[in-house]
């Protein structure tokens, strides 16, 4: 078997020989101008690290041929580069040789690609990037061409959509007389690829044919390496090039409708991560704001926050949770941690294809990029720009997307996304099962999730209606009462304000449907601290009320059975708000651990129109699914309080005390708060779920915690036969852009089985 592929052998296979190096094997297949070269694989690579030989008689014979091929031999007018190819996209993470002359160097260096793989950056890239360790790397024998030859060379970077916003069209930068790191280490800033459009027409030309050729073959937008050595174009490497959110959303919508690529495939294109990247923010009235300096716009989206010249120190901030901008002159492969711990990124050399850029893009954060006028001055830990000093720890503004930096705190504001993006999720509600509906509480909240595409208010919680100083002091009289008339007083209060609110509520709805959850006080939320009151009286009333555990407390339907009225009082203010305004109403109730609690609040309600479900986020009402499922209506799970209660983790307190130190510990892998723990919750639902749906089929069932937003949760979700999952609106894109992806992988993946079945019947 061969291990040392060159283009007369060659095979596609990425696993074999890494995505450089299938990649250069299709460029050849296309007849593009490709620099002659050879392929180490990766099995080369795995006998290297088992043995440490390498294999030397295969390795001199593609070296021969080499020098065959490009009439010129090893030392006298041939060099070769010697460069990684792995499976996964690893930029700049391991170690290139260039200008290599002595075929004795060329094993030397092959070893250090090879030992490249597990040197400390690549190792946390591969960590972050969650890439399997033991996938290994392929080494790349190629000829070298050199732009920096005469006048009439040259190298660039192109890609074939513009990375940051997706926009068709060649984008990219080019140097004249330059070599490929003068342009990736930002040491001279780049000529846009217009200048090259206009110094050598014909070249451009040819470029523009080589970048739809690529993706006619790759159907993907590709990042390309060109070198022009006198007059003669090479492509040195094409990869899928890496893209903003906002480009990703574009790009999978445009070649959709271009014919490359089905509907189904842009769907699953695009990640949830591309989405959220392009919600980003941005400020409201740049305008009226006078910018401190300007750089490249080279990752969009805006942030405000204080400024660190150290990759460690954002480590830190990040640690104590704080929110940094990343300074740097430049940034290299070893900064990663600090950029991915930091909000933002702003650096004062190299340009938009520089690393600083490309990660920030893929991390979907800010970066300014080449703020030539910054002047940092890494000792003092400051930066001077048009006569201002800015020192560490102060707080600056920057818009990626403009590329202008701002001192002090501006106000930011949400995007509120593209058409493309409209059009992709359009798509993706023809292909999901799971029905996405938002977690929203007042009427702003319900305009906006109409607005995100909410396909009804799956958790209306009552409570944050109390929020606003004059609602806070009713509720606070309602819990604080010690006389039945104080109390009716403060209940007819609450009521009159309830009634209001559903009724706004309920016009701001138009028709859709909406989950109301009935009041679930941790009372400890709404009470004033003893020290915020000097009445003694109170303070012994607070002192009353005040609980050991009050997440475990008198909360929810507890709350109910030790004062029926609060619930009737809500239930009433619902039937009445429906008597002026018709809404489509379901009440949800919540802490339930037994089929009496619901019996008990299904007795308080007239309105035969009202539909009552339970709110699963106990571990007995899991267990007593069954019977639950006799009387509700539907379920929601709760899996904020289902979460705390199966871990017996505090949602409150883990994150704070311990939780973090077992992620960084890997003994648990997410934080389940925000990832639906699988194994342990999700089992439980699933049990819950099938025992319900053994009483009552068509019992519908939903599911209201954080992890509903979270595309790996709504993947399980779909799978365990969940129908709607609710979160915040913002998150709904997303939601939907999941959900649409699993209903197609179950699609694909049932055509599959169907196919694999008619082959073993012979059908
Ligand atoms: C939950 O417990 O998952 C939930 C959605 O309700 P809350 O966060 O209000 O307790
Ligand atoms: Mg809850």
């Amino acid at each position: 078997m061969s291990i040392v592929y060159q283009f007369t052998n060659a095979c596609e296979d990425k696993n074999l020989l890494g995505n450089k190096g299938a990649n250069l094997v299709v460029m050849n297949k296309l007849r593009l101008p490709v620099p002659p070269e050879f392929v180490i694989s990766i099995d080369a690579y795995k006998e290297y690290k088992r043995s440490g030989n390498l294999p030397l008689e295969e390795i001199k014979q593609a070296l021969e041929a080499l020098e065959q091929r490009t009439g010129k031999r090893l030392g006298q007018g041939l060099a070769v580069s010697v460069r990684s190819s792995a499976p996964a996209s690893m930029p700049g993470m391991m170690d290139t040789m260039l200008d290599v002359k002595e075929a004795a160097d060329v094993l030397t260096s092959i070893k250090r690609v090879f030992d490249s793989w597990d040197n400390p950056r690549a190792v946390e890239y591969r960590r972050l990037n969650r890439i399997p360790v033991d996938l290994g790397t392929a080494a790349i024998i190629q000829a070298m061409v050199f732009g920096d030859l005469d006048e009439k060379s040259g190298t660039g970077v192109m890609f074939t959509r513009n990375p940051s916003t997706g926009e068709r069209g060649l984008f990219g930068e080019y140097l004249s007389k330059a070599k490929g790191e003068d342009l990736v280490s930002g040491r001279r800033t780049p000529q846009p690829i217009s200048s090259f459009q206009s110094e050598m027409p014909d070249l451009y030309a040819q470029l523009k044919e080589v970048a739809i050729i690529l993706e006619n073959h790759f159907h993907d937008m590709q990042d390309v390496e060109f070198t022009i050595e006198s007059d003669r174009l090479y492509i040195l490497q094409t990869r899928s090039g890496k893209r903003s959110g906002q480009a990703a959303v574009k790009i999978a919508v445009d070649m959709a409708k271009e014919g490359l690529i089905s509907r189904e495939e842009a769907i699953l294109r695009v990640s949830a991560d591309d989405v959220r990247a392009f919600l980003h923010r941005r400020i409201e009235s740049p305008e009226k704001y006078k910018p401190i300096a300007r750089g490249l716009a080279a990752a969009h989206g805006a942030t405000t926050a204080a400024v660190v010249f150290d990759p460690l120190e954002a480590v830190e901030a990040k640690r104590r949770n704080e929110r940094v901008i990343l300074v740097r002159p430049e940034t290299n492969p070893d900064d990663i941690q600090g950029i991915s711990a930091a909000v933002g990124v702003l650096t004062s050399r190299g340009g938009l294809t520089s690393h600083a850029a490309i990660v920030t893009r893929a991390m979907g954060k800010p970066c300014i990029c080449g703020t030539e006028e910054v002047k940092i001055d890494l000792e003092a830990k400051q930066f001077e720009t048009r006569g201002q000093t800015v020192k560490k720890g102060d707080v600056i503004t920057i818009d990626g997307s403009t590329g202008s930096i701002y001192l002090g705190a501006l106000p930011l504001v949400e995007s509120e996304g593209t058409s493309e993006l409209a059009e992709l999720l359009t798509w993706a509600d023809g292909f999901k099962r799971l029905t996405v509906k938002a977690n929203a509480d007042t009427v702003e909240a319900i305009a906006l999730a109409k607005k995100f595409g909410a396909e009804g208010i799956g958790l209306c919680r009552t409570e944050r209606q109390f929020n606003a100083p004059e609602r806070l002091a009713a509720i606070r009289a309602f819990i604080l009462a010690e006389t039945e008339t104080q109390k009716e007083k403060a209940l007819a209060l609450l009521r009159e304000l309830q009634k209001e609110d559903f009724v706004a509520i309920f016009r701001e709805l138009q028709g859709m449907p909406i989950i109301i959850r009935l009041l679930d006080l941790p009372l400890h939320e709404f009470l004033p601290s003893e020290a915020e009151t000097s009445d003694p009286d109170l303070k012994k009333r607070i002192a009353e009320l005040c609980e050991t555990n009050p997440m475990l407390g008198h909360r929810g339907v507890r709350l109910a059975v030790t004062s029926p009225e609060i619930y009737q009082m809500q239930i009433d203010a619902i039937a009445e708000a429906r008597a002026e305004v018709e809404a489509n109403v379901s009440i949800m109730v919540p802490q339930v651990i037994t089929l009496q609690e619901l019996m008990w609040v299904k007795g308080m309600i007239k309105d035969k129109g009202l539909k009552i479900g339970v709110m699963m986020e106990t571990v007995r009402a899991c267990m007593r699914a069954g019977w639950l499922a006799k009387e509700a209506d539907f379920f929601s799970f709760g899996t904020n309080d289902l979460t705390q209660a199966v871990y017996s983790f505090s949602r409150e307190d883990a994150e704070k005390k311990f939780l973090t130190t077992y992620l960084e510990a890997g003994i648990l892998k997410d934080n389940p708060f925000l990832v639906l723990d699988i194994k342990g919750v999700g089992r439980l639902m699933e049990t819950a779920i099938s025992w319900a749906r053994k009483e009552k089929a068509s019992l519908e069932v939903g599911v209201c915690g954080e992890q509903a937003g979270e595309p790996r949760s709504i993947m399980f979700l779909h799978s365990a036969g969940v129908d709607s999952v609710s979160c915040s609106p913002f998150r709904i894109p997303i939601a939907k852009l999941a959900a649409a992806q699993v209903g197609i992988m179950e699609k694909r993946l049932a055509a599959e089985e169907k196919r694999l079945a008619a082959l073993v019947t012979g059908g």
